[in-house]
């Protein structure tokens, strides 16, 4: 008894020592943290100082505007000047005389990407993101979402739980991220995004961050299922506002949209402006879905490149099918270029869905060929296959989707 009670003492004694302790311990590990953030800062603070000190602004430099190609020498440009919240020093911007664009800093788009990846590694080692949820549910459901669709949050980060919500709400929604850990639903490998195909892509506050955005949304484009498919990019940058951080390279003012539009063959479907939550969003479709590159061959073809165009060759029982695509219902309408040997034609174009269920057959002409068709439902594997019941060869020159 009087062990036990001994025990008992030595063992609460040991347990408020170790308690007392850890509690230096922790405290002296926040402190150094601290001195390291602020170690940190006062490095990138330096840094840019010194780079801005040093910076020349030569008038004759060519300047470019990524967006629609303008270039010129840096003197012909009007800019804008703004400082870095985050240490970043002097933001000189040029705004682009032909689409109105306003990008910049030289010294941040100048970058190569690993200075580009160290640089944000360095930042977000000492500043975090704010939660972006609620935005991001609203950028989502922009894409008018159903339960059968497949979705993509491109950029989607680590600091939000819109990919969690909206699963547990019952959307198929998957991330990419090159700069997270691979987790469920989560893509960080662009090859195996580029084999994915999506019914609605969204971005929240990416677009201004990316040293080529037009680059990045043809990307996105390609990942399109098809013409009623929406991709919605949100950020505030569609205005020069958020102007204090050298992270924004890019911002879309005047008609820089509609020369994305032009350049990636996108329409704009509708627009979302909340100034009170400094929120922006833009709602995309594209005007067409080339098949030509989904299209694949069976028995007797032979795939060809005619002045840098893939043309596919089908000769006499050769099947050409594909591109086995989700759509969305509606209506659409499928635009074919054939050329073939001979006359009559008998090649035959059959709509299929869902593992070859038959929706309709034509007949194939000579010359552009023009398909209505129409879906009630959300059609997955569809597919256009076409057999060549010639006698001669049969060329399939282009197949685009259209609605
Ligand atoms: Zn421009």
């Amino acid at each position: 008894m009087i062990q036990k009670k001994l025990n008992d003492e030595l063992l609460s004694h040991i347990r408020h020592e170790f308690e007392a302790n850890i509690g230096e311990v922790r405290e002296s590990v926040a402190r150094i943290e601290s001195k390291l953030d602020e170690l940190i800062r006062y490095t990138i603070q330096q840094k840019w100082a010194t780079l801005d000190a040093c910076a020349e602004h030569p008038a004759k430099k060519s300047v470019r505007c990524r967006i629609c190609g303008y270039a010129a020498p840096a003197s012909d440009y009007k800019t804008v000047e703004s400082r870095c919240i985050f240490n970043g020093g002097v933001l000189i911007r040029y705004i682009c005389p032909q689409c109105g664009a306003i990008f910049g800093p030289s010294k941040m788009l100048d970058l190569t990407p690993s200075e580009l990846d160290q640089e944000y590694r360095i930042h977000y080692s000492v500043y975090r993101e704010g939660d972006s949820t609620e935005k991001e549910l609203r950028a989502f459901h922009s894409l008018k979402p159903i339960p059968e669709g497949k979705y993509l949050i491109y950029g989607c980060g680590e600091w939000s739980e819109t990919i969690s919500i909206l699963r547990s709400q019952g959307y198929d929604v998957e991330g990419f991220d090159l700069y997270v850990e691979p987790k469920n639903h989560v893509i960080t490998d662009l090859n195996v995004l580029r084999q994915r195909q999506y019914d609605g892509i969204m971005t929240h506050n990416l677009l201004e961050h990316l040293t080529d955005p037009v680059d990045t949304i043809l990307l996105l484009r390609g990942l399109l299922s098809g013409p009623r498919a929406l991709m919605a990019h949100s950020t505030p940058c569609y205005e020069y506002s958020f102007e204090f951080t050298r992270f924004h390279l890019f911002f879309f003012t005047d008609s820089s949209v509609d020369v994305i539009c032009k350049k990636c063959g996108l329409k704009v479907e509708s627009a979302d402006r909340d100034p009170a939550i400094d929120y922006i969003n833009y709602v995309f479709s594209i005007t067409e879905k080339d098949c030509m590159n989904r299209m694949h061959t069976m028995h007797n073809c032979r795939i060809a490149d005619e002045k840098g165009a893939k043309v596919i060759a089908a000769y006499p029982g050769g099947i050409i099918y594909g591109p086995y695509i989700s759509l969305l219902s509606g209506s659409y309408t499928l635009e074919l270029i054939c050329e073939f040997a001979g006359e009559p034609c008998s090649a035959t174009l059959s709509i299929t869905k869902d593992k070859g269920q038959l929706i309709e057959t034509h007949a194939l002409q000579n010359g552009l060929n023009t398909i209505n068709f129409n879906l009630d439902q959300y059609s997955r594997d569809v597919e256009f296959v076409i057999r060549n019941e010639n006698l001669d060869y049969f060329k399939l020159k282009s197949i685009v989707l259209k609605r």
